[in-house]
């Protein structure tokens, strides 16, 4: 696959110190530092030359030494209820997702941490396809400015999930510059990190200032079951994640998000719900239930409940007093529902299934 050789260095993704330390030797004026931050990150700009407000002289210098790396959309793909999938080339050929959703009430971005995944979950078509490399700060703010500017949107208002492609927990500093420089538009209320429960991480999110909402992938209330389909779970089991999330800072009103994806026949029954309840008790949480999306790449067992076994999960969780909701399904015929970026771009012919035996 092509890949870029431009050596210079890339402003995007730099917070706004790091970026006065870069432009120290280039700018004319301490001013200038704000104007280019602004200029990257609030309107998005492609390229140095866009930077209007900024001389001639000073732009071609900007430009000799910079570069702005905005990630290539090279592909895009509308579902039929408006959710729509982006895969994105970076500069060394890595392929990543991300997806606009558009609600009622509301527009979420789904982005990606990392350029694939190593944790091999079973459910996940992500983790099917393996490892990937870390993406850049200027890679992760970089998916949220090429789709608001695609979509035409301002960056307030947004909502943002760190539940595309990768675990971010394994990817925390360059998350972090990322957030930071988010939440400078966007409220870290409106945004979410969605981890395994990576407990170092974990640690670390809990002593910053400003958290984003937390989302936990549970998927299953015992460890047994949890390390069958997630096989980090035997590196943190539940009792050390629980125990974590126990101490973990929760401003007022705010939940702890568990994931909870839903398979039939292995952890869909009224017993599972039970065991879920009792995990959770005396959590500030709620559960977000995900019918699993179905892929040839999962292989047969991966298939969701029908709908009455999905209603009375929920419903038994309910009944127990926890707050649970069942994720509608969107973008499934573009294969933008959770659990199904694979960058799709390599998605080559003739792959075998997990437990297929053809
Ligand atoms: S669910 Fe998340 S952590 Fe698991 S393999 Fe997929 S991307 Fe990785």
């Amino acid at each position: 696959m092509e890949t870029t050789t431009d050596t210079r260095t890339d402003l995007l993704g730099l917070s706004r110190e790091r970026l006065a330390e870069a432009l120290a030797s280039v700018i004319d004026r301490p001013f200038r530092v704000e104007q280019i931050y602004q200029a990257l990150y609030a309107r998005a700009v492609r390229d140095v030359s866009e930077m209007t407000d900024l001389g001639k002289e000073l732009r071609a210098r900007l430009a000799e030494r910079f570069r702005i790396g905005l990630p290539e959309i090279t592909e895009k793909r509308l579902a039929s209820d408006g959710t729509c999938k982006y895969l994105f080339k970076l500069p060394d050929g890595a392929t990543i997702e991300a997806v606009d959703i558009p609600e009622r009430h509301r527009r979420t971005f789904c982005i990606s941490s990392q350029a694939g995944c190593a944790l091999a979950c079973s459910f996940c078509v992500t983790g099917y396809w393996g490892a990937g490399r870390n993406l850049t700060a200027g890679e992760i703010v970089g998916q949220v400015l090429a789709i608001r500017a695609e979509a035409s949107l301002p960056m307030e208002g947004l909502n943002i999930v760190f539940m595309g492609m990768g675990e971010p927990l394994l990817n925390l500093e360059n998350v972090k510059t990322a957030l930071d420089i988010l939440t400078e538009w966007i409220s870290p209320h409106r945004i979410t990190v969605s981890t395994v429960g990576i407990l170092p991480g974990l640690e670390e999110m809990a002593g910053w200032e400003r958290r984003p909402n937390l989302a936990i992938s549970l998927h299953a209330a015992d460890d047994e079951k949890r390390s069958e389909i997630m096989p980090i779970n035997r590196t943190w089991p539940l009792a050390g994640l629980m125990a974590a999330l126990r101490r973990y800072p929760l401003e007022k009103g705010r939940k702890i998000t568990f994931e909870y994806i839903l398979i039939r026949d292995l952890n869909d029954s009224v017993r599972d719900a039970d065991r879920l309840v009792k995990l959770l008790s005396g959590l500030r949480a709620k559960v977000n239930l995900i019918p699993i999306n179905p892929d040839r790449v999962l292989g047969d067992r991966m298939v969701p409940p029908d709908d009455e076994a999905i209603d009375r999960f929920q419903e038994r969780l309910r009944q127990k007093g926890l707050i649970a909701t069942v994720r509608r399904r969107r973008g499934d015929d573009v294969s933008a529902a959770c659990g199904q970026l694979r960058a799709f771009g390599r998605d080559p012919r003739g792959v075998r299934a997990r437990g297929a035996a053809r």
